[in-house]
């Protein structure tokens, strides 16, 4: 029930992180704060397919 995803910054778009997720314990949209190189500060990333 792992599925691999992208982690996107809502703000620029870069897609920053890559990670994992267990489907049954998160099946909505993953939103976590994190530092974007892009913008220099830490934007809500938000997961992509
Ligand atoms: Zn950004």
């Amino acid at each position: 029930m792992r599925v691999n995803l992208t982690l996107a910054c809502t703000e620029c778009g870069e897609r920053n992180y890559i990670t994992k997720k267990n489907k049954r314990n998160n099946p909505d949209r993953l939103e976590i704060k994190k530092y974007c190189s892009r913008d220099k500060k830490m934007t809500v990333h938000r997961e992509t397919k």
